[in-house]
């Protein structure tokens, strides 16, 4: 049925989200520090609040999809301090380390209500046709409780164990997805460089044993991939600057589990000094095709 549903974190992937929630007949009260994201979902029927503890207190569930560990864990502090109801479901979907998931949904329990993350991947394009894949750490009576409404913003519901499992599969998910980019980058490049034709090649590396998302639906190489960002001189999608981010993370509970991970480690260092420089940090992280192309990879 129709639910009151929270929403804070409207950004490339929550704008799309929060739309088809809409779209899903639930009642949506948003909340961003950006005014132009919250009055593109006032357009379409949504409350927008000021105030976060407000907008809980309305809502059967509270969804954030937000940039990092800092800012989830502050935009949480600020509604707990605020009181928060017992049946309340607190469902974070961004992209942060399990500890922050074990320590949040400590917190929150101890107020009496319920707390769960279920990051998501399938990227903007996903968010948009309501095709994410959700990988929820939490109970089987939450797993039951959220799936419905997660159903409307995606079509794959995983249960992936208890609290910080869900972003246990998401962190390695992206320690892939960076390892496949980079190395699709460099393969495309080399096959230019010898006088391949990118969309042959392309075509050949999608029917033969080098195909991944990132050189199916992602292609770094503008022209190829109908909706990859390289078409849009990398604007929107994925930035480098949650890739990074996501990378440190990767970095952290690989050194907790003792997995020696010397790809992933590389592509970490490779992403965090791409988004140090500062010139690429806002543009989708398959601009390190055009990095590497201009022999500036470092
Ligand atoms: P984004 O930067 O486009 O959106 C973040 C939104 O949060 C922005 O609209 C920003 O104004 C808002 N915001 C920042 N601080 C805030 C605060 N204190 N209170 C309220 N709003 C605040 O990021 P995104 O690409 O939508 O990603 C969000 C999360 O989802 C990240 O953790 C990311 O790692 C993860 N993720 C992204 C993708 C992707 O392809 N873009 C895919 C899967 C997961």
């Amino acid at each position: 049925g129709s639910k009151n549903i929270g929403f804070i974190g409207l950004g490339n992937m929550g704008g799309f989200m929060a739309t088809n929630l809409i779209n899903a007949g639930h009642k949506l009260h948003v909340n961003d520090i950006s005014k132009p994201a919250c009055d593109k979902l006032k357009a379409k029927g949504a409350t927008v609040y000021e105030n976060t503890t407000e907008l809980a207190k309305n809502s059967d569930i509270v969804i954030t999809m937000l940039p990092n560990n800092a800012i989830v864990e502050c935009s949480y502090n600020a509604i707990i301090d605020g009181g928060i109801n017992k049946d309340t479901i607190f469902i974070d979907s961004s992209t942060v380390s399990p500890d922050l998931v074990r320590s949040l949904q400590k917190k929150i329990s101890d107020k009496g209500a319920r707390f769960i993350d279920a990051p998501v991947s399938g990227g903007v394009i996903g968010a948009e046709q309501a095709t994410l894949t959700f990988m929820v750490g939490g109970t089987e009576a939450e797993y039951n409780a959220v799936k419905p409404v997660l159903e409307a913003m995606g079509k794959r519901i995983a249960h992936c164990g208890v609290y910080g499992m869900g972003q246990a599969a998401k962190l390695c998910n992206n320690m892939c997805f960076a390892i496949t980019m980079i190395g699709i980058a460099e393969t495309m490049n080399l096959a230019i460089r010898q006088g391949l034709d990118p969309k042959l090649f392309a075509e050949i590396i999608n029917s033969s044993t080098g195909r991944s998302f990132s050189s199916e639906i992602y292609n770094p190489v503008p022209g190829i991939s109908p909706t990859s960002p390289s078409n849009r001189e990398y604007a929107g999608g994925f930035s480098t600057a949650l890739i990074a981010k996501d990378l440190g993370l990767v970095k952290n509970v690989a050194a907790d589990t003792n997995s020696p991970i010397p790809l992933g480690s590389l592509c970490q260092k490779i992403y965090s000094n791409l988004n140090q420089e500062g010139v690429v940090s806002n543009k989708d992280f398959s601009v390190v095709y055009d990095v590497l192309k201009n022999g500036k990879l470092n």
